[in-house]
């Protein structure tokens, strides 16, 4: 099992040496700043108390409060939090936004918890962690199986304990709670404006080009959606964790969408015949879009990639063996902690909408997170030119510098 926060290091270590940090400076950005971790009791449905494990890294918060999602997931450990909440901190700094990282889990299924259970672990959650966040210390948002609905019972608990309204401790928040419109789709929607940069780069049409998507989820699924609105682009292959589906005409979004919550997973969707996750990977289409879990291209499988682009819309999907095998075979990856920005970079203006009471229109997000994605890009494209460097480390001398600068004028290293 490939350790996620050894990788995180691993990338750290590389863009520390080309920059030349010190050795406090390494000592410092290689480990998160702080950590809790808790323990979450909840009554069950069946009337039993069953004990979560949770936790919440603050991975660095020299250029601003930290902030990232809550991710629940049943294989979640205290090192793939701080792995994430590291790569927080790289996104935040990439994009140029004035905020730390941060990431927050709870290791359950919540494929097994009824809606009254999830209340409960939500509201549990905060309580344990209510006084290591807050509106200008860390702010949490969703991730992997959290939503709106879930930010909301947190949202709640959290004003209940503090008795005042602070809407700004949380992001990704449904709209009558102070929510932003676009945050929903905010980090695929970030996705496409580096794609369509990306694309224009290395002189690829989009229009007619072919995408596979791995993982339908919350990105998985607005990328389908958005590749064929905003670019034409037909989305020919999709898997989940429950199996895959491919046509060569392309996949028909609706249809598989409707497929997908009606019985839980693309497989079996009738629009196309059966593919195998690993199959989804391989494919020779334009673009790969892994849109789920860390580690799915690895040493094993890097080889046998054919897509010309790779944007990674998960966190963490490629591994450092794969990124060297990805660069020499001539492939450009547009790496997580740029690609799917844009999550974040939406976060961060709802936390500005609900500071000044104010309320967005959807256009003006849609603005702000182009202009924003368009010009992160491009200084991470510039430098992998000029560094002739594959394009994550390019992005980590970005962002790497960014933290370390703002560590250094804080006088703390
Ligand atoms: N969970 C998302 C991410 O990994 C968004 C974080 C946020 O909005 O704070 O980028």
């Amino acid at each position: 099992m490939s350790n996620p926060f050894a990788t995180a290091q691993r990338q750290f270590d590389e863009a520390a040496a080309i920059l030349g940090l010190s050795t406090a400076e390494r000592a410092f950005l290689r480990e998160p700043m702080r950590e809790l971790h808790v323990r979450i009791p909840v009554r069950m449905d069946n009337g039993e108390t069953q004990v979560f494990q949770g936790y919440r890294v603050q991975y660095n918060d020299a250029r601003g409060p930290a902030k990232g999602g809550i991710r629940w997931h049943p294989e979640e450990t205290v090192d793939t939090v701080r792995a994430l909440a590291a790569w927080m901190t790289w996104k935040t700094a990439v994009v140029g936004i004035p905020l730390g990282g941060g990431k927050g889990g709870v290791v359950c299924d919540p494929k097994w918890l009824s809606a009254r259970e999830k209340e409960r672990l939500a509201r549990g959650y905060i309580r344990q962690i209510a006084s290591f966040i807050g509106p200008v210390s860390d702010v949490p948002a969703p991730d992997v199986y959290t939503d709106p609905q879930i930010m909301a019972w947190m949202l709640d608990e959290y004003e209940a304990i503090e008795q005042t309204h602070r809407s700004g401790v949380i992001t990704g928040k449904p709209l009558p709670l102070g929510g932003i419109a676009g945050r929903e789709d905010a980090t695929a929607r970030g996705g496409m404006y580096a794609l369509r940069e990306c694309a224009h780069q290395l002189g690829i049409d989009l229009t007619g080009a072919t995408a596979a998507i791995q993982g339908f989820g919350n990105a998985g699924q607005h990328a389908h959606r958005l590749l064929g609105e905003l670019f034409g682009t037909k989305v020919v292959a999709a898997s989940d964790s429950m199996g895959g589906v491919y046509s060569p005409e392309g996949l028909d979004f609706d249809a598989l969408l409707e497929h997908k919550q009606r019985t839980g997973s693309v497989a079996g969707f009738s629009g196309g015949s059966a593919i195998s996750n690993e199959n989804v990977l391989c494919l020779d289409v334009d673009v790969l879009l892994p849109s789920a879990l860390e580690n799915v291209l690895t040493v094993e499988n890097a080889g046998e990639v054919s897509a010309k682009i790779v944007a990674e819309l998960a966190n963490g999907p490629t591994s450092p063996e794969a990124d060297q095998i990805l660069f020499a075979q001539g492939v450009y990856v547009i790496p997580d902690f740029l690609c799917n920005a844009g999550g974040v970079t939406v976060s961060w203006m709802e936390q500005v909408q609900n500071a000044s009471l104010d309320k967005w229109p959807r256009n003006r997000v849609y603005q702000e997170l182009d202009a924003i994605m368009t010009e992160s890009f491009g200084a991470v494209h510039a430098m992998r030119t000029e560094r002739k460097v594959h394009t994550r480390l390019a992005a980590y001398l970005i962002a790497v510098d960014r933290v370390a600068e703002a560590c250094r004028l804080r006088g703390w290293v």
